[in-house]
C-alpha cells in the first residue's frame, strides 16, 4: 500500500502565493504542493521554476500545476487568490470583489471531495474566512484565517528592535480585525517573561509615545509597503508557512489567527484575530486573554465593524 504523504493545495499563485510556495519549498515542510490559479500559465511557470530549485532544497517536494480535482487528497488548501489592495484602498474595500471570487473557488474545491483544513490569507481575511466556512460547510475548527498573524509578527519585530532584544523573545499580540481597527494587547506584552511595564522601568530613554508609534507603524505597515513596492508578500508568506508547519506537524502552537468565536471575548458568529492553539485538526482552542477594560472596548469595536461587513455580504 502507498504511504499517505502531506499535500498542500495552493489556490492563487500571485505575489503572496508564489512567495509562500518558495518559502514552503525552502523549509521542506510538505511532500506535495499543487499550484492552482485562474492564470494557468503563471501557475505552470511557477511549478517549473520551483522544480528547478529542488536539487538545492532540504527535502523532496513534488510540485505541479494542477486543477481543483487535485484538492481531493489535500490535507491543507491555502487560499491567496483574489484581488489585492490598490494604493489608498482599505482591506474592507475588497470585500465584495473577493467574496464573489471565493464562492466559485470553494464550490469547486468541495466538489473535488476535499475534507481537510482551509487556510485563508486573501483580504479582507476575517470576512473571507467566514465566507469559506459558510460556503464549505466544514467544521469551524478546520477553517483558519491568517488573521493578525502578520501584524503580531510586525509588532514583535518592532518591539525587538526598540528594546534591542531578539524578536523571538518578545511576546506580544495584535488582535481584532486584520485591518484598521486592530489593537495591541499591551496588558499581556512581555520580554522573556517580564512585563513591558517592568522592563521599561530602568530604561532612561524610554518614552510611552514610542510604543504608540510602534503600534501605528504596525497597523499601517501594509499601506507603507504598498506605497513603496505595490504589494506586501514576503512577511505573510513566511507566516503562512509557519502556520502550515504548525498544522501538518501537529504542533499545538499558539498563533494569532482568524478563528471562529462562539462566545469567547463576548462575541459570537464571527471570525476575528485572536491567539489560538493550532494543530493537525485545525483550531484546538481559542486562547482567551484577560483583556484590560480599554482593550475590551477596542476589541468590541473591531468585532462590530467586521460584523457590519459580514451582515452585508451574508444577509444576516
Ligand atoms: P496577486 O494579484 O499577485 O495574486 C492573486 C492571484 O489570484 C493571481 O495570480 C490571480 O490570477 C489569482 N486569482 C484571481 N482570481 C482567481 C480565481 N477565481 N481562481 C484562482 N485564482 C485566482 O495578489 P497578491 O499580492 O498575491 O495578494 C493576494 C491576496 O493576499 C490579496 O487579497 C491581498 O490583499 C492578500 N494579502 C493578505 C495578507 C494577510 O496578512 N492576510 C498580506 C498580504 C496580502
Amino acid at each position: 500500500m502507498l504511504k499517505r504523504v502531506n499535500r498542500v493545495a495552493l489556490i492563487g499563485a500571485g505575489f503572496v502565493g508564489s512567495s509562500y510556495a518558495f518559502a514552503l519549498l525552502n523549509q521542506g515542510i510538505t511532500e506535495e504542493l499543487v499550484l492552482i490559479d485562474v492564470n494557468k500559465s503563471k501557475a505552470e511557470g511557477d511549478a517549473m521554476d520551483l522544480n528547478h530549485g529542488l536539487p538545492f532544497a532540504p527535502s523532496r517536494t513534488k510540485i505541479w500545476y494542477g486543477d481543483y480535482s487535485d484538492c481531493k487528497y489535500a490535507d491543507l488548501v491555502v487560499i491567496t487568490a483574489g484581488a489585492n489592495q490598490k494604493p489608498g484602498e482599505t482591506r474592507l474595500d475588497l470585500v465584495e470583489k473577493n467574496s464573489r471570487i471565493f464562492k466559485g473557488i470553494i464550490e469547486e474545491i468541495m466538489a473535488s471531495g476535499f475534507d481537510g483544513i482551509f487556510l485563508v490569507a486573501t483580504n479582507p481575511v476575517d470576512i473571507l474566512t467566514y465566507a469559506v466556512w459558510k460556503y464549505s460547510g466544514l467544521p469551524k475548527e478546520r477553517v483558519i484565517g491568517s488573521g493578525t498573524l502578520l501584524d503580531t509578527a510586525r509588532f514583535r519585530f518592532l518591539l525587538g528592535e526598540y528594546f534591542d532584544v531578539d524578536t523571538r523573545n518578545v511576546h506580544a499580540y495584535i488582535i481584532g480585525e486584520h485591518g484598521d481597527t486592530e489593537l495591541p494587547v499591551w496588558s499581556h506584552a512581555d520580554i522573556a517573561g517580564t512585563s513591558l511595564t517592568e522592563w521599561t522601568k530602568n530604561k532612561a530613554s524610554f518614552k510611552q509615545e514610542d510604543l504608540d508609534t510602534i503600534f501605528l507603524n504596525v497597523r499601517d505597515a501594509a499601506y507603507h509597503i504598498i506605497e513603496r513596492k505595490g504589494a506586501t508578500y514576503y512577511g505573510i508568506a513566511m507566516g503562512l508557512v509557519r502556520l502550515t508547519k504548525a498544522i501538518l506537524e501537529n504542533e499545538n502552537s499558539v498563533l494569532t489567527v482568524s478563528a471562529y468565536l462562539d462566545g469567547q471575548y463576548g462575541h459570537k458568529d464571527i471570525f476575528i484575530g485572536i491567539p489560538a492553539i493550532v494543530n493537525r485538526n485545525g483550531i484546538k482552542k481559542v486562547v482567551e486573554l484577560d483583556l484590560s477594560e480599554e482593550e475590551k472596548l477596542k476589541f468590541s469595536h473591531s468585532a462590530d465593524i467586521l460584523k457590519k461587513s459580514m451582515d452585508l455580504i451574508f444577509n444576516k
